[in-house]
């Protein structure tokens, strides 16, 4: 089943030692696995996901998928793209209003081919029927849900995490901590049945981007339910509880999309230290939280530490009035 997918990403992702910021940090030895760069349209972690998508979409004998997402969406950019590359009609549902000029995601959305639907100020959640229903040929709709976070989804990052472990086997490390930036959930589920799949053991620090709107776990019942079809699809012997998924919360007082002091100076330093480029919106973010934990000493002396960079970068020039 993990191999029944339509291959879109360059994999296996560089995995790569941080060696100047980890001599800023000499207390830890920092690495980073490079999903910015699967290669799809400037890369990003929905390329691992759009792989068994794209596959189920094709097998269900679909020709036109649907999404939704926020104007700056990865996720919506990659679907155009993986669409291109799958020979499939791609129609995006995006929030806000249409904008005078697209820059960033929404330029390289529209350069894919997809055709684009702004919803205005509408903010309820979205209904895909009163856009499928407005489908005149004969096509058939395919509806990836938001971040592509469902099971399907999800088995590209149980894979990565085999492509992890062999990349750690051949470099003769141990990882023991991992931080990524975790938002609509599919990658972190993905990555709490790969860990269990091929026996990882590490501890995933996964900083939440999404501000939390009530004090509920609503977001970890989420992933709690794309977990449980997990062990049934992978057979995994294992009973997941709510008490399984742990979420950092410290770094998201801001607004999702809202560029603070805090992504700016995680930008900056991993920009300036080691030439590899965060986004506004989810990995400077996370890094952020990273560098905290760094600079706290909240983590075991000499731990080896992983960032899983899922890419954004396009988003990066929506901000560049922020940035400058
Ligand atoms: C979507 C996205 C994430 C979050 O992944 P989820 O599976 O939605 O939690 C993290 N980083 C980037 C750059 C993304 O585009």
């Amino acid at each position: 089943m993990i191999d029944n997918k339509f291959t879109l990403a360059f994999l296996p992702t560089p995995l790569h030692k941080l060696n100047n910021l980890s001599k800023l940090y000499p207390d830890y030895n920092i690495f980073i696995k490079r999903d910015d760069q699967t290669g799809l349209a400037s890369g990003g972690n929905k390329t691992r996901k759009l792989e068994y998508l794209i596959k189920q979409c094709i097998d269900d004998g679909c020709d036109t998928v649907f999404t939704v997402g926020a104007q700056q969406s990865n996720h919506c950019r990659q679907t155009a793209a993986a669409c291109a590359v799958a020979g499939l009609e791609c129609h995006l549902i995006v929030r806000g209003k249409k904008p005078k000029t697209y820059q960033g995601n929404l330029l390289l959305s529209h350069l894919l081919g997809a055709k684009i639907h702004f919803t205005g100020n509408n903010k309820k959640e979205i209904d895909f029927a009163t856009f499928t229903n407005q489908l005149t040929d004969n096509n058939k709709p395919f509806i990836i849900p938001y971040g592509g976070s469902n099971i399907t989804g999800a088995l590209g990052y149980v894979e990565a995490v085999k492509e992890l472990k062999k990349q750690l086997v051949e470099l003769d490390i141990n990882i023991d901590y991992i931080f990524f930036a975790s938002s609509s959930g599919g990658t972190q589920a993905g990555l709490i049945l790969g860990l269990e799949l091929y026996s990882l053991e590490t501890e995933l620090i996964p900083i939440k981007i999404d501000k939390d709107e009530t004090q509920g776990l609503e977001m970890e019942e989420e992933i709690l339910k794309i977990i449980r079809k997990g062990t049934r699809l992978l057979n995994i012997d294992r009973n997941y509880s709510i008490s399984d998924i742990t979420l950092n919360k410290n770094y998201n007082q801001a607004a999702y999309g809202v560029l603070t002091d805090k992504e700016k100076i995680a930008i900056n330093k991993l920009a300036i230290s080691e030439a590899i480029l965060l986004d506004p919106v989810y990995t400077g973010r996370a890094f952020y939280g990273m560098l905290d934990f760094l600079n706290e000493k909240k983590l075991t002396l000499n731990s080896n530490i992983l960032f899983w960079h899922t890419g954004g970068l396009p988003a990066l020039f929506d901000y560049a009035d922020g940035l400058k």
